[in-house]
Protein backbone atom coordinates (compact mmCIF):
# COMPACT_ATOMS: atom_id res chain seq x y z
CA UNK A 1 0.00 0.00 0.00
CA UNK A 2 1.26 3.31 -0.87
CA UNK A 3 0.94 5.79 2.11
CA UNK A 4 1.07 9.68 2.22
CA UNK A 5 4.50 10.96 2.97
CA UNK A 6 2.61 13.74 5.07
CA UNK A 7 2.39 10.71 7.86
CA UNK A 8 5.71 11.06 7.82
CA UNK A 9 7.66 13.07 10.34
CA UNK A 10 11.24 15.22 10.39
CA UNK A 11 13.58 13.80 12.57
CA UNK A 12 16.31 16.24 13.89
CA UNK A 13 19.69 14.25 13.91
CA UNK A 14 22.13 13.62 16.30
CA UNK A 15 25.97 14.28 16.59
CA UNK A 16 27.69 10.91 16.90
CA UNK A 17 26.27 7.60 17.05
CA UNK A 18 27.71 4.39 14.91
CA UNK A 19 26.69 2.62 12.14
CA UNK A 20 27.05 -0.66 13.25
CA UNK A 21 26.52 -4.44 11.74
CA UNK A 22 23.23 -5.04 12.00
CA UNK A 23 22.46 -8.68 12.42
CA UNK A 24 18.74 -8.47 12.81
CA UNK A 25 18.93 -12.37 11.65
CA UNK A 26 15.75 -12.93 13.65
CA UNK A 27 13.79 -10.61 11.88
CA UNK A 28 11.49 -12.59 9.74
CA UNK A 29 11.48 -15.96 12.44
CA UNK A 30 8.13 -16.15 14.06
CA UNK A 31 8.07 -15.94 18.00
CA UNK A 32 7.84 -19.51 18.88
CA UNK A 33 6.38 -20.34 22.44
CA UNK A 34 8.90 -21.98 24.86
CA UNK A 35 8.02 -25.26 26.39
CA UNK A 36 6.78 -24.53 30.16
CA UNK A 37 9.85 -24.63 32.66
CA UNK A 38 9.05 -26.96 35.86
CA UNK A 39 10.27 -24.53 37.78
CA UNK A 40 10.06 -20.92 37.81
CA UNK A 41 12.58 -18.63 39.74
CA UNK A 42 10.59 -15.16 39.81
CA UNK A 43 12.75 -11.96 41.16
CA UNK A 44 11.05 -9.26 43.58
CA UNK A 45 13.20 -6.73 42.37
CA UNK A 46 13.09 -6.63 38.36
CA UNK A 47 12.75 -2.96 38.36
CA UNK A 48 14.29 0.38 39.03
CA UNK A 49 12.97 1.19 42.70
CA UNK A 50 11.96 -1.12 45.88
CA UNK A 51 11.54 -4.40 45.75
CA UNK A 52 7.82 -5.83 45.46
CA UNK A 53 7.04 -7.78 48.82
CA UNK A 54 5.66 -11.27 48.62
CA UNK A 55 1.77 -12.01 49.51
CA UNK A 56 2.68 -15.88 48.56
CA UNK A 57 4.18 -18.89 51.12
CA UNK A 58 5.34 -22.21 50.42
CA UNK A 59 2.15 -24.55 49.51
CA UNK A 60 0.01 -21.86 47.90
CA UNK A 61 -1.70 -23.02 44.80
CA UNK A 62 -1.44 -20.09 41.99
CA UNK A 63 -2.47 -19.57 38.24
CA UNK A 64 -1.17 -17.44 35.63
CA UNK A 65 -1.43 -13.79 36.26
CA UNK A 66 -1.91 -14.36 40.07
CA UNK A 67 -0.62 -11.28 42.26
CA UNK A 68 2.54 -12.85 43.56
CA UNK A 69 3.81 -9.86 44.90
CA UNK A 70 2.80 -6.20 45.58
CA UNK A 71 4.74 -3.42 44.74
CA UNK A 72 6.99 -2.16 47.55
CA UNK A 73 6.51 1.45 47.09
CA UNK A 74 5.44 4.49 44.62
CA UNK A 75 8.26 3.77 42.36
CA UNK A 76 8.30 -0.31 42.17
CA UNK A 77 6.16 -2.89 40.63
CA UNK A 78 3.82 -6.03 41.73
CA UNK A 79 4.96 -9.06 40.10
CA UNK A 80 2.68 -12.02 39.38
CA UNK A 81 3.00 -15.56 38.44
CA UNK A 82 4.05 -16.67 35.08
CA UNK A 83 2.70 -20.57 35.55
CA UNK A 84 -0.27 -22.09 36.99
CA UNK A 85 1.80 -24.39 39.87
CA UNK A 86 2.76 -24.25 43.76
CA UNK A 87 4.85 -21.96 45.46
CA UNK A 88 7.75 -24.33 46.52
CA UNK A 89 9.46 -21.48 48.83
CA UNK A 90 10.10 -17.80 49.12
CA UNK A 91 13.74 -16.69 49.53
CA UNK A 92 16.66 -15.02 49.11
CA UNK A 93 19.13 -16.53 46.37
CA UNK A 94 22.07 -14.78 44.65
CA UNK A 95 21.76 -16.75 41.21
CA UNK A 96 21.21 -13.07 39.36
CA UNK A 97 24.28 -10.67 39.28
CA UNK A 98 25.62 -12.11 42.51
CA UNK A 99 24.13 -9.43 44.76
CA UNK A 100 21.48 -11.70 47.18
CA UNK A 101 17.92 -10.79 46.62
CA UNK A 102 14.18 -12.67 46.61
CA UNK A 103 12.45 -15.10 45.05
CA UNK A 104 9.39 -16.55 44.98
CA UNK A 105 10.14 -20.19 43.70
CA UNK A 106 7.12 -21.99 41.76
CA UNK A 107 6.52 -25.64 40.83
CA UNK A 108 4.71 -25.49 37.45
CA UNK A 109 1.79 -28.20 37.44
CA UNK A 110 2.30 -27.89 33.09
CA UNK A 111 -0.90 -26.95 32.94
CA UNK A 112 -0.94 -22.86 32.44
CA UNK A 113 -4.21 -22.20 33.87
CA UNK A 114 -4.79 -18.69 33.90
CA UNK A 115 -6.10 -16.97 37.18
CA UNK A 116 -10.10 -16.96 36.60
CA UNK A 117 -10.46 -13.92 38.56
CA UNK A 118 -8.52 -12.25 35.77
CA UNK A 119 -11.04 -9.27 34.26
CA UNK A 120 -10.69 -6.37 31.87
CA UNK A 121 -9.37 -3.53 33.58
CA UNK A 122 -11.93 -0.06 32.90
CA UNK A 123 -10.68 2.91 31.79
CA UNK A 124 -12.95 5.81 33.04
CA UNK A 125 -9.89 8.41 33.86
CA UNK A 126 -6.54 10.08 32.99
CA UNK A 127 -5.30 8.59 36.67
CA UNK A 128 -7.19 4.85 35.61
CA UNK A 129 -4.20 4.57 32.88
CA UNK A 130 -1.13 4.77 35.30
CA UNK A 131 -3.39 2.15 37.83
CA UNK A 132 -3.62 -0.21 35.01
CA UNK A 133 0.24 0.11 34.46
CA UNK A 134 0.82 -0.52 37.82
CA UNK A 135 -1.84 -3.25 38.09
CA UNK A 136 -0.63 -4.62 35.37
CA UNK A 137 3.22 -4.38 36.27
CA UNK A 138 4.67 -2.97 33.61
CA UNK A 139 8.18 -1.91 33.78
CA UNK A 140 10.59 -0.35 30.87
CA UNK A 141 10.66 -3.28 28.73
CA UNK A 142 13.54 -1.47 26.23
CA UNK A 143 15.97 -2.83 28.95
CA UNK A 144 16.00 0.40 31.86
CA UNK A 145 13.09 -1.28 33.81
CA UNK A 146 11.48 1.67 35.04
CA UNK A 147 8.00 1.42 36.15
CA UNK A 148 5.39 2.83 33.63
CA UNK A 149 2.87 3.79 36.20
CA UNK A 150 5.76 6.72 36.80
CA UNK A 151 5.93 7.73 33.38
CA UNK A 152 2.17 8.09 33.42
CA UNK A 153 1.66 9.87 36.10
CA UNK A 154 3.29 13.26 35.54
CA UNK A 155 3.50 16.02 38.03
CA UNK A 156 0.31 18.64 37.45
CA UNK A 157 2.66 21.56 36.71
CA UNK A 158 4.48 20.32 33.62
CA UNK A 159 2.29 19.52 30.25
CA UNK A 160 2.74 17.04 28.03
CA UNK A 161 2.38 17.31 24.50
CA UNK A 162 3.97 14.67 22.79
CA UNK A 163 3.80 10.73 23.37
CA UNK A 164 6.93 9.16 21.74
CA UNK A 165 6.67 5.43 21.02
CA UNK A 166 9.94 3.95 21.00
CA UNK A 167 10.04 1.09 18.42
CA UNK A 168 13.94 2.18 17.09
CA UNK A 169 15.38 -1.48 18.49
CA UNK A 170 18.99 -0.06 17.38
CA UNK A 171 20.76 -2.64 19.16
CA UNK A 172 22.48 -5.12 16.76
CA UNK A 173 20.42 -8.66 16.87
CA UNK A 174 17.65 -7.51 18.68
CA UNK A 175 14.45 -8.11 16.50
CA UNK A 176 11.79 -8.53 19.68
CA UNK A 177 10.23 -5.02 19.16
CA UNK A 178 10.16 -5.74 15.35
CA UNK A 179 7.81 -8.92 15.92
CA UNK A 180 5.71 -7.47 18.19
CA UNK A 181 4.86 -4.49 15.19
CA UNK A 182 4.42 -7.93 13.04
CA UNK A 183 2.88 -10.19 15.43
CA UNK A 184 0.66 -7.77 17.58
CA UNK A 185 0.07 -4.67 15.40
CA UNK A 186 -3.63 -4.60 16.36
CA UNK A 187 -2.52 -4.42 20.00
CA UNK A 188 -0.11 -1.61 19.04
CA UNK A 189 -2.70 0.51 16.86
CA UNK A 190 -5.29 0.19 19.46
CA UNK A 191 -2.65 0.83 22.77
CA UNK A 192 -1.60 4.03 20.78
CA UNK A 193 -4.80 5.60 20.26
CA UNK A 194 -6.26 5.03 23.82
CA UNK A 195 -3.04 6.23 25.65
CA UNK A 196 -2.97 9.20 23.05
CA UNK A 197 -6.94 9.68 24.04
CA UNK A 198 -6.76 8.86 27.66
CA UNK A 199 -3.59 11.34 28.64
CA UNK A 200 -4.86 14.10 26.40
CA UNK A 201 -1.72 14.10 24.25
CA UNK A 202 -2.03 16.37 21.10
CA UNK A 203 0.99 14.81 18.89
CA UNK A 204 1.86 11.29 18.91
CA UNK A 205 5.70 10.37 17.44
CA UNK A 206 6.52 6.38 16.40
CA UNK A 207 9.95 6.14 15.99
CA UNK A 208 11.18 3.48 13.78
CA UNK A 209 14.83 2.92 12.50
CA UNK A 210 15.22 2.82 8.71
CA UNK A 211 16.28 -0.58 8.10
CA UNK A 212 13.21 -2.15 9.67
CA UNK A 213 10.95 -1.37 6.42
CA UNK A 214 8.41 -3.69 7.30
CA UNK A 215 7.53 -2.03 10.38
CA UNK A 216 7.62 1.44 8.79
CA UNK A 217 4.87 0.56 6.49
CA UNK A 218 2.59 -1.62 8.74
CA UNK A 219 2.89 1.33 11.30
CA UNK A 220 2.42 4.04 9.03
CA UNK A 221 -0.95 2.24 8.64
CA UNK A 222 -1.84 3.10 12.23
CA UNK A 223 -1.03 7.01 11.51
CA UNK A 224 -3.02 6.71 8.04
CA UNK A 225 -5.65 5.30 10.29
CA UNK A 226 -6.91 8.76 10.82
CA UNK A 227 -9.00 8.91 13.44
CA UNK A 228 -8.36 11.86 14.82
CA UNK A 229 -9.23 15.07 13.15
CA UNK A 230 -6.41 16.64 13.36
CA UNK A 231 -4.14 13.62 11.97
CA UNK A 232 -1.53 13.60 14.65
CA UNK A 233 -0.05 10.50 14.76
CA UNK A 234 2.89 10.75 12.80
CA UNK A 235 6.11 7.64 11.63
CA UNK A 236 9.41 9.26 11.98
CA UNK A 237 11.60 7.06 10.22
CA UNK A 238 15.08 7.29 11.97
CA UNK A 239 18.60 6.95 10.61
CA UNK A 240 20.11 2.87 11.60
CA UNK A 241 22.36 4.55 13.43
CA UNK A 242 23.22 3.31 17.26
CA UNK A 243 22.14 5.08 19.64
CA UNK A 244 19.13 6.37 18.05
CA UNK A 245 16.81 4.37 20.42
CA UNK A 246 18.24 5.27 23.63
CA UNK A 247 15.86 8.33 25.40
CA UNK A 248 17.37 11.31 25.54
CA UNK A 249 18.45 10.37 21.61
CA UNK A 250 14.88 9.50 20.42
CA UNK A 251 13.66 12.82 22.46
CA UNK A 252 15.69 15.10 20.81
CA UNK A 253 14.98 13.74 17.43
CA UNK A 254 11.32 13.86 17.54
CA UNK A 255 10.99 17.39 19.62
CA UNK A 256 14.44 19.07 19.31
CA UNK A 257 14.38 19.18 23.06
CA UNK A 258 17.33 17.78 25.29
CA UNK A 259 16.68 16.03 28.60
CA UNK A 260 18.86 16.98 30.95
CA UNK A 261 20.80 14.56 33.35
CA UNK A 262 18.71 13.32 36.23
CA UNK A 263 15.40 14.64 34.55
CA UNK A 264 11.94 13.13 33.46
CA UNK A 265 11.34 13.15 29.67
CA UNK A 266 7.95 14.46 31.25
CA UNK A 267 10.46 17.57 32.07
CA UNK A 268 10.16 18.23 28.56
CA UNK A 269 6.93 17.93 27.83
CA UNK A 270 7.03 13.88 26.37
CA UNK A 271 6.23 10.58 27.76
CA UNK A 272 8.57 8.11 26.19
CA UNK A 273 7.07 4.07 25.83
CA UNK A 274 8.23 1.24 24.29
CA UNK A 275 6.26 0.04 21.56
CA UNK A 276 5.95 -3.57 23.23
CA UNK A 277 5.07 -1.62 26.21
CA UNK A 278 1.83 0.31 24.47
CA UNK A 279 1.07 -3.38 23.21
CA UNK A 280 1.60 -5.28 26.31
CA UNK A 281 -0.55 -2.52 28.53
CA UNK A 282 -3.41 -3.07 25.74
CA UNK A 283 -3.37 -6.77 26.28
CA UNK A 284 -3.66 -5.67 30.17
CA UNK A 285 -6.29 -3.56 29.95
CA UNK A 286 -8.77 -5.81 27.44
CA UNK A 287 -7.97 -9.05 28.95
CA UNK A 288 -6.75 -8.62 32.80
CA UNK A 289 -3.72 -10.43 31.61
CA UNK A 290 -0.67 -9.17 33.53
CA UNK A 291 3.04 -8.94 32.82
CA UNK A 292 3.89 -12.72 33.09
CA UNK A 293 6.49 -13.52 30.08
CA UNK A 294 8.55 -11.85 27.69
CA UNK A 295 9.73 -12.26 23.86
CA UNK A 296 12.82 -12.78 23.62
CA UNK A 297 15.81 -12.46 20.71
CA UNK A 298 17.84 -15.90 21.40
CA UNK A 299 21.51 -15.22 19.01
CA UNK A 300 24.97 -14.12 19.08
CA UNK A 301 28.01 -15.87 17.11
CA UNK A 302 27.27 -18.88 19.96
CA UNK A 303 23.99 -19.62 18.05
CA UNK A 304 23.66 -21.42 15.29
CA UNK A 305 19.76 -21.68 14.52
CA UNK A 306 18.84 -18.12 16.45
CA UNK A 307 15.12 -17.68 17.44
CA UNK A 308 12.35 -15.34 18.50
CA UNK A 309 10.80 -17.07 21.72
CA UNK A 310 7.74 -16.18 24.17
CA UNK A 311 9.15 -17.51 27.28
CA UNK A 312 7.39 -17.38 31.30
CA UNK A 313 9.67 -14.92 33.19
CA UNK A 314 11.46 -16.51 35.53
CA UNK A 315 12.76 -19.17 33.25
CA UNK A 316 16.62 -20.27 34.26
CA UNK A 317 18.31 -18.99 31.13
CA UNK A 318 20.02 -22.06 30.58
CA UNK A 319 17.15 -23.99 30.02
CA UNK A 320 16.35 -21.15 27.15
CA UNK A 321 19.88 -21.56 25.84
CA UNK A 322 19.21 -25.61 25.87
CA UNK A 323 16.17 -25.11 24.02
CA UNK A 324 17.84 -23.34 21.51
CA UNK A 325 20.51 -25.57 20.61
CA UNK A 326 23.26 -23.50 22.30
CA UNK A 327 26.28 -25.87 23.34
CA UNK A 328 27.79 -23.98 26.39
CA UNK A 329 31.18 -25.81 25.78
CA UNK A 330 31.35 -22.97 22.86
CA UNK A 331 30.39 -20.15 24.51
CA UNK A 332 32.88 -17.33 26.41
CA UNK A 333 30.17 -14.88 27.35
CA UNK A 334 26.12 -14.93 27.59
CA UNK A 335 24.87 -11.44 27.83
CA UNK A 336 20.97 -10.04 28.89
CA UNK A 337 20.63 -8.25 25.92
CA UNK A 338 22.43 -6.18 23.37
CA UNK A 339 25.88 -6.50 22.83
CA UNK A 340 26.22 -2.63 23.20
CA UNK A 341 24.68 -2.48 26.15
CA UNK A 342 23.81 -5.89 27.53
CA UNK A 343 24.53 -6.98 31.08
CA UNK A 344 27.29 -9.95 31.21
CA UNK A 345 25.50 -13.00 32.62
CA UNK A 346 27.19 -13.86 35.67
CA UNK A 347 25.72 -17.43 35.94
CA UNK A 348 23.36 -19.19 33.68
CA UNK A 349 21.31 -20.34 36.54
CA UNK A 350 20.13 -16.36 36.35
CA UNK A 351 17.10 -16.09 35.34
CA UNK A 352 14.35 -14.16 32.38
CA UNK A 353 13.29 -10.90 33.94
CA UNK A 354 10.30 -8.24 32.57
CA UNK A 355 13.25 -5.74 31.33
CA UNK A 356 15.36 -8.34 29.51
CA UNK A 357 14.91 -8.60 25.36
CA UNK A 358 17.49 -10.66 24.51
CA UNK A 359 20.07 -13.37 25.45
CA UNK A 360 22.95 -13.38 23.40
CA UNK A 361 25.40 -16.48 23.86
CA UNK A 362 28.97 -15.04 22.37
CA UNK A 363 32.04 -16.99 21.10
CA UNK A 364 34.40 -13.87 21.05
CA UNK A 365 37.71 -13.11 19.15
CA UNK A 366 40.72 -13.37 21.28
CA UNK A 367 40.79 -9.60 23.09
CA UNK A 368 43.10 -6.77 22.07
CA UNK A 369 45.33 -5.54 24.81
CA UNK A 370 44.33 -2.14 26.35
CA UNK A 371 46.95 0.51 25.50
CA UNK A 372 48.12 4.09 26.68
CA UNK A 373 45.72 7.01 25.11
CA UNK A 374 46.64 8.38 22.13
CA UNK A 375 44.63 11.16 22.07
CA UNK A 376 43.00 10.24 18.71
CA UNK A 377 39.45 11.98 19.89
CA UNK A 378 37.61 9.58 18.60
CA UNK A 379 35.54 9.00 21.92
CA UNK A 380 34.70 12.63 21.83
CA UNK A 381 33.38 12.36 17.80
CA UNK A 382 31.40 9.13 18.68
CA UNK A 383 30.04 10.43 22.29
CA UNK A 384 26.12 11.41 21.24
CA UNK A 385 25.73 13.41 24.17
CA UNK A 386 29.11 15.43 23.00
CA UNK A 387 30.78 14.21 26.41
CA UNK A 388 35.23 14.14 26.53
CA UNK A 389 35.42 10.45 27.66
CA UNK A 390 39.55 10.85 27.70
CA UNK A 391 39.86 13.70 30.09
CA UNK A 392 36.99 12.22 32.22
CA UNK A 393 39.18 8.89 32.43
CA UNK A 394 42.38 11.41 33.41
CA UNK A 395 39.47 13.68 36.00
CA UNK A 396 38.90 10.51 37.58
CA UNK A 397 42.83 9.02 37.59
CA UNK A 398 43.68 12.18 39.46
CA UNK A 399 41.07 12.41 41.42
CA UNK A 400 39.87 15.99 40.17
CA UNK A 401 36.55 16.01 41.60
CA UNK A 402 35.54 19.66 39.97
CA UNK A 403 36.82 18.19 36.43
CA UNK A 404 34.11 15.26 36.92
CA UNK A 405 31.15 17.96 37.46
CA UNK A 406 32.36 20.25 35.00
CA UNK A 407 32.74 17.38 32.23
CA UNK A 408 29.34 16.91 32.15
CA UNK A 409 29.73 13.28 33.60
CA UNK A 410 26.19 12.56 34.68
CA UNK A 411 24.70 12.86 31.08
CA UNK A 412 26.58 9.57 30.06
CA UNK A 413 24.00 7.09 29.18
CA UNK A 414 26.49 4.30 28.99
CA UNK A 415 25.82 3.97 25.40
CA UNK A 416 29.25 1.81 24.39
CA UNK A 417 30.30 3.76 21.41
CA UNK A 418 33.19 5.36 22.99
CA UNK A 419 34.61 1.80 24.13
CA UNK A 420 33.66 0.63 20.82
CA UNK A 421 35.83 3.27 18.92
CA UNK A 422 38.94 4.00 21.00
CA UNK A 423 41.66 1.98 19.44
CA UNK A 424 43.85 1.51 22.36
CA UNK A 425 40.75 -0.30 23.88
CA UNK A 426 40.27 1.77 26.98
CA UNK A 427 37.41 0.31 28.92
CA UNK A 428 35.86 3.65 28.70
CA UNK A 429 31.85 2.89 29.50
CA UNK A 430 33.61 1.07 33.20
CA UNK A 431 35.36 5.03 33.71
CA UNK A 432 32.16 6.96 33.04
CA UNK A 433 29.84 4.48 34.81
CA UNK A 434 32.66 4.80 37.61
CA UNK A 435 32.81 8.49 37.53
CA UNK A 436 28.84 8.74 37.76
CA UNK A 437 29.37 6.88 40.99
CA UNK A 438 31.93 8.99 42.35
CA UNK A 439 29.90 11.95 41.87
CA UNK A 440 27.13 10.91 43.62
CA UNK A 441 29.43 8.78 46.44
CA UNK A 442 30.76 12.96 46.55
CA UNK A 443 27.09 14.60 46.85
CA UNK A 444 26.52 12.17 49.71
S1 LIG B 1 29.14 5.72 26.99
FE1 LIG B 1 28.79 7.82 27.69
S2 LIG B 1 30.67 8.91 27.21
FE2 LIG B 1 30.67 7.00 26.02
S3 LIG B 1 29.80 7.58 24.06
FE3 LIG B 1 28.09 6.83 25.31
S4 LIG B 1 27.25 8.67 26.30
FE4 LIG B 1 29.28 9.22 25.49
S1 LIG C 1 39.44 7.10 21.59
FE1 LIG C 1 40.83 6.08 23.05
S2 LIG C 1 42.84 6.62 22.34
FE2 LIG C 1 41.42 8.02 21.31
S3 LIG C 1 41.33 9.84 22.68
FE3 LIG C 1 39.69 8.47 23.30
S4 LIG C 1 40.59 7.25 24.96
FE4 LIG C 1 42.28 8.14 23.84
Amino acid sequence: MKLPESILRPVKLIRGGMHLDHQKNTAECETVIMPTPSTVYIPLSQHIGAPANPIVKKGDNVFVGTLIGEAGGFVSAPVHSSVSGTVADVKDLTIGNGTLQKYIIIESDGKMEKDPELKPFEIKSFSDLAEAAKQCGLVGLGGAGFPTHVKLSPSKDVEIDTLIINAAECEPYITSDYRECVEGLKDVIEGVYLIKEKLGIKKVVIGVESNKPRAIELLMQVAADHRDADDSVKIMKLPSKYPQGAEKVIIYSATGRKLPAGKLPSDVGCIVMNVTSVATLYRFITTGMPLVSKRITVDGTAVSEPKNLLVPIGTPIKEILDFVGVDMENVDRVLMGGPMMGNPVVSCESVLEKRNNAILAMRDKKPQPQTACIRCGRCADTCPMSLYPAMVETALRTGNKESLNSLNTNYCMECGCCSYVCPAKRPLTQVMRTAKAEIRRQSK
